[in-house]
Parts: C-alpha cells; structure tokens; sequence
C-alpha cells in the first residue's frame, strides 16, 4: 500500500454553520473528484479553521457526506498577525495500491495560499532601470509564491557575451543579429534557479561582468534580438506561473500580466548598491565609475526605438530609495495577495 498526504484549503464570507458546512463540504468533493479517491481509500482527515471560525467543526460536513467510519479531527490554526482570515484548512490521509499524481485543491480565497497551484497561470512583471533591486525583490517573490522567476536581463546578457567571445561589432547589427540565429540559446531550471545554456554551455555565472552589462544595454537595442528572446519569455510565462523581470515585461512581453510594478530608485542610491554589491564580491571599483555606467545603460534603455524602458501605465510604481529590500517584497506581496484575496 502507498500512503499519501493530500493539502486542501477554504474560506468562508460568513462565521456561520451553514457556510462552513457548503465549503467544507464543495472542498472535499472537489479533492475526492480530482483525486479520484474512494471512501475506503482515506486513512483520516484533520481540519483546522482560523480563530474567527466558530459556528461549526468543518468536520461535520465529511459526516454528513457519509464518511461515518473515518477518524477526523479538528483543531484551530495558529494564528498570525496579517494571515488570510475564515480559512477552512484540511490535511487528508489515503492509502492506496497505485502510485498517482497527488492534486492538492485551493479554493476561494485560499487560492492565495498556493498561487502555484491555481488553475489560472499567475504573471508578475517587474520592470525597472538597473540597480532598482528588481532581481533580488523578484527572487524572495518566487520563493514566496513558490513560482518561477525570469531574469530576462539574463538572456540579453548571455547574448552580449556570446558577442564579446566572438569579436564581433556590437553596432553591426546584421552581423550580431546572423550570429545569435546560429546560437542555440536555452533557458532552462534546475532546481528552480534559472540556468542560461548557450550552445549546449552553462554562461549563468560568465555574464554578470560590467563589460558584459555594457554590451547587453547596445545588443538589447536591436529589434530582431529582441523579438527572439520575447519569443522564449512568453513561451515560458504561456506554460508557468512566474515572476519575470526587465525592461519591457509590463509593456510589451505581457502586457496582460496579472500583477504589473515598475521599481526605481535614485542612480545614487543604484550605484551605492551595485558599488557595495561588488566589493561584497571582492571587486574594487570606483563609485563614480559604477554611476557613469548605470546612467548610460538608463539613457539606452530608454531612447532605444523599439520597447524602450518605461513604466507601463496600470503598473504600481514603488520607488525602494529609502526602503529596504524586505520592505519592497512586503509591499509588492501584500499588493498580490489583497488583490487576489478580492477577486
Ligand atoms: O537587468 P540586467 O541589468 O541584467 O539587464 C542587462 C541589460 O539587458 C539591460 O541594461 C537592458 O539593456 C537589457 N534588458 C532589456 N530588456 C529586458 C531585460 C534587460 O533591454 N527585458
């Protein structure tokens, strides 16, 4: 026999019997029904309700439904300050002959819970000028929510160093643009940490160079680049719940993602992070040096004809000058989850 555990959770509008009941009862069904499960098949059930929850043991709606001879049991979760309230939770124990894929179920507002495991595909973009903190803000999200994260400036970087490696003219864009279309370009996760292989080559830790982010700011100018690794980001978003971060993901990759935030921050304060970024690395270099690059890639990524940086219009703006990293995820978390709490 093989046991396994299967995760489900609730929320009621109401602190009454009968609401408590309905849910319990459309929460277990719908486990029951994805599952595939038989009523002899479960070994036990444990409910818990929050502490604004006391019409009712949710467990009286597995009795109701017949399961006379499971053992349940009911306990109230532990409270936390700012958690989701009227939460109806349920932990159910089967055991069965086959191996199966297990399907936890999320319903109502507890879908926030596991935005991972939502039927709909969760789209975050961030977008921002370099030095804003979009890619660790972006990363603490994704394990968050436990969804994908895409550094977009990744692929442009990868594309700029296979540039570099091969002498070629960075403002001739035909050459650039023939050499990326015979460049086998993958973005692939191991582990959930984004990996970016580049003829068969692992390049994630060769293109964090200022070199390199220079010549990402002049290839990303090219139309026809851009157009192809548009083209993996959103057949990776297409098939995935992710966070994704850039310069165009709002505007242009997914103009209907569903949570837009442009992050920026003063280019002193970007150059005083990249400066202590790169001395935390062992890398000594003049901050006036750090600022003088961060402005260039700011005025190319803005001018540049085609998807130019900018802030989308339904984007949440955050400026994070004055905030720290952990107050910027609160706040780009607590936009998410209010929001999909009311819909
Ligand atoms: O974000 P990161 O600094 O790694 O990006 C490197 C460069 O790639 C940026 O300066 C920008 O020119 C380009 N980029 C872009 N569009 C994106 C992501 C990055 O043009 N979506």
């Amino acid at each position: 026999m093989i046991f396994y555990a299967i995760r489900g959770a609730t929320t009621v509008e109401e602190n009454t019997p009968q609401q408590i009941l309905t849910r319990t009862t459309t929460l277990l069904e719908t486990i029951i029904e994805r599952n595939c499960i038989d009523y002899k098949d479960i070994v036990s059930i444990i409910f818990t309700g929050t502490k604004d929850l006391d019409a009712q043991y949710p467990a009286v709606a597995a009795r109701q439904m017949g399961m006379v001879d499971i053992p349940l049991f009911c306990c109230q979760e532990m409270y936390v300050k700012g958690s989701l309230e009227r939460c109806i939770r349920v932990l159910m124990h089967i055991q069965v002959s086959e191996p199966k894929d297990v399907k936890h179920v999320y319903l109502e507002k507890a879908k926030v819970l596991r935005p991972d495991l939502a039927d709909e595909i969760l789209t975050i973009a961030i977008d921002g000028p370099a030095g804003a903190g979009k890619s660790t803000i972006a990363k603490a999200i994704s394990k968050t929510l436990n969804i994908l994260y895409l550094d977009t400036g990744a692929m442009y970087r990868a594309v700029a160093y296979k540039m570099l490696k091969s002498n070629i003219d960075l403002n001739d864009h035909q050459k650039v643009v023939n050499v990326l279309n015979k460049t086998d370009l993958q973005v692939r996760y191991d582990h959930g940490k984004q990996k970016i292989i580049m003829d068969g080559k692992d390049v994630t830790s060769l293109i964090r160079t200022t070199e390199v982010s220079q010549a990402a700011s002049k290839v990303a100018t090219i139309p026809e680049i851009r157009l192809k690794l548009v083209d993996i980001q959103r057949n990776i978003a297409s098939k995935n719940s992710l966070v994704m971060d850039g310069r165009d993901i709002g505007t242009y990759v997914l103009p209907n993602a569903s949570f837009k935030f442009y992050l920026t921050a003063s280019l002193d304060e970007r150059a005083k992070r990249r400066w202590l970024e790169m001395k935390a690395n062992g890398v000594e270099q003049n901050i006036e040096s750090i600022r003088q690059s961060i402005h260039e890639r700011d005025i190319n990524d803005q001018n540049r004809s085609f998807a130019p940086l900018k802030q989308a219009e339904d984007a949440i703006v955050i400026d994070s000058t004055d905030k720290s990293i952990e107050q910027v995820t609160n706040e780009i978390l607590g936009h998410i989850r209010g929001s999909l709490r009311k819909g």
